[in-house]
């Protein structure tokens, strides 16, 4: 039996504003335990909750990101259920009307093809506190620092057919949520975090099988494994005459399985209601038409753009295209240098290494656009070849000094004097008989060995293709 994979899932997007969705405490990270909570996200009684509009504007942008419908009247309702991280005894939370409803978002496949996932719903909702466990032995504290944060819950259709088109979509989904500047999307920290839910069916049926749903993974290679071993698990399962049922699992990553954590609860367990202390948030069409006029140009445009304006392959234009200010940096480098070609390939190579390599995003890149501008119209002029450059980029990282002056002090210059390689060129055949009788019989290899002779002679300065040249004619 051939088996086929269903996903959907619902991601957490934690909103970045700077105070809580129904309070004015502040929503900073890692601050002491429990000195970000007020009044009303202690859940103490008598307190009001007062919706925060920042966060509003936030989900309308990212709906109308994702070409979804806007609710003109949208909905709070209590989600009733006990736990010692929520002291309401309830979350408030968008159930029947959300804010955002029917959009979509294209993802890319590692094999190149692309594929639209449907958007079912994003709603409004507040984050609830935390349990520590580790703070005082023999007893578990609650912070309730996190209670109250904003948080928007992203959940697509059933669409992903496998554990690579679900990462695609996290991809895509966390990418678009930081170019929107909505999310600061650290995953460390929480801010961006996913359930999934997983079935399987008979390859070619056309009703879905019964999920699983794992809680809380937040990362992408995590979301692959978790659900790799899930769909596993479940053929294991049915092939073995069991039956998949409705839960809620975690994923354990150092063990690289999923448990049951509890069996899924219906909706009505939670005994929604509307909260009676909060207004149906009315969104007018003239503020949708302001927050429109201030979306930014969306990855995937500029993707398209990059390919169309600047000749570069989807590959590339996609990973420069998907990080706002790597973006915005290939293109003042594209127009410094005039060069988008050679821009490209630096951001993707040297540049991509070095920054991998440090540990450190584009915002903080030692070397400015300004100097790597330069730097590639030295390429152009012919001054520098490709290995000159790469020294000189190293110097440019260390903040050793400025392009030309660089050149110019360590003799960083490209040898074009096809005179002077001339005369290298004989040198070496003058000394190497052997080799030379070998090429001209045909062993074609021992070319190499006189490029690289004769690139030795020069201190590595000789215009490659230069040297190549007039090597072949000497030679012959
Ligand atoms: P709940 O509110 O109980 O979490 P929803 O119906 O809102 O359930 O669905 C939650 C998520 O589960 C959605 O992303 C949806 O696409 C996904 N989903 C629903 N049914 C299946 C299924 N049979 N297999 C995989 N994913 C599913
Ligand atoms: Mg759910």
């Amino acid at each position: 039996m051939h088996w086929e994979t269903v996903i959907g899932l619902e991601i957490h997007v934690q909103l970045a504003a700077e105070s809580k969705i129904f309070s004015g405490a502040p929503t900073r990270y890692g601050a002491e335990q429990n000195t970000q909570a007020c009044a009303v996200d202690l859940g103490l009684p008598g307190v009001l909750p007062v919706l925060n509009a920042r966060v509003v504007d936030m989900a309308i942008t990212l709906g109308l990101a994702l070409g979804a419908k806007i609710a003109p009247a949208s909905i709070f309702a209590r989600k009733n259920y006990f736990y010692p991280d929520l002291p309401k005894g309830y979350q408030i939370s968008q159930y029947e009307q959300p804010i955002v409803s029917d959009g979509r978002i294209e993802i890319s496949l590692p094999s190149g093809e692309t594929k639209t996932i449907g958007i079912t719903r994003a709603h409004l909702e507040e984050d609830a506190g935390k349990s520590v466990h580790d703070a005082f032995p023999g007893y578990t504290a609650i912070d309730l620092n996190r209670a109250g944060t904003p948080l928007l819950e992203v959940v697509t259709e059933p669409d992903m057919r496998s554990p690579a088109e679900a990462v695609a979509y996290m991809r895509a989904m966390h990418a678009l949520v930081r170019y929107l500047g909505i999310c600061d999307g650290n995953m460390q920290e929480g801010s961006f975090r996913c359930d999934a839910n997983v079935s399987v069916r008979p390859m070619g049926s056309d009703t879905f099988g019964t999920r699983a749903e794992i809680k809380n993974i937040n990362s992408f290679r995590f979301v692959e494994r978790a659900i790799e071993y899930e769909v596993e698990r479940q053929i294991d399962l049915i092939e073995a005459g069991g039956k998949v049922v409705q839960e809620t699992r975690l994923y354990d990553a150092d063990k690289h399985e999923t448990r049951s954590m509890r069996s899924k609860e219906d909706a009505h367990d939670y005994r929604y209601f509307p909260d009676p202390d909060l207004l149906p948030v009315v969104v007018t069409q003239s503020r949708i038409d302001a927050i429109k006029s201030t979306l930014p140009e969306l990855p995937w445009t500029r993707r398209e753009r990059y390919v169309a304006d600047f000749g570069l392959e989807l590959d590339e234009a996609r990973t420069l295209a998907a990080d706002r200010p790597l973006a915005e940096y290939f293109e003042a480098l594209a127009r410094t240098s005039g060069d988008p070609r050679q821009s490209a390939n630096w951001l993707n190579g040297e540049l991509a290494a070095n920054l991998n390599r440090h540990g450190v995003g584009i915002e903080s890149c030692p070397v400015t656009v300004e100097r790597l501008g330069k730097l590639i119209t030295r390429i152009t002029d012919g001054t520098l070849s490709g290995n000159l450059a790469k020294q000189l980029f190293e110097a440019l990282w260390n903040l050793e000094g400025e392009v030309d002056e660089l050149i110019d002090q360590r003799g960083l210059r490209q040898l074009n004097d096809s005179e002077a390689v001339r005369a290298l060129i004989a040198q070496v055949i003058e000394e190497s008989p052997t080799q030379v009788a070998q090429y001209r019989s045909g062993k074609d290899k021992v070319f190499g060995y006189f490029v690289g002779q004769v690139m030795k002679r020069s201190q590595g300065k000789a215009n490659p293709q230069q040297l190549n040249d007039l090597l072949r004619e000497m030679l012959a």
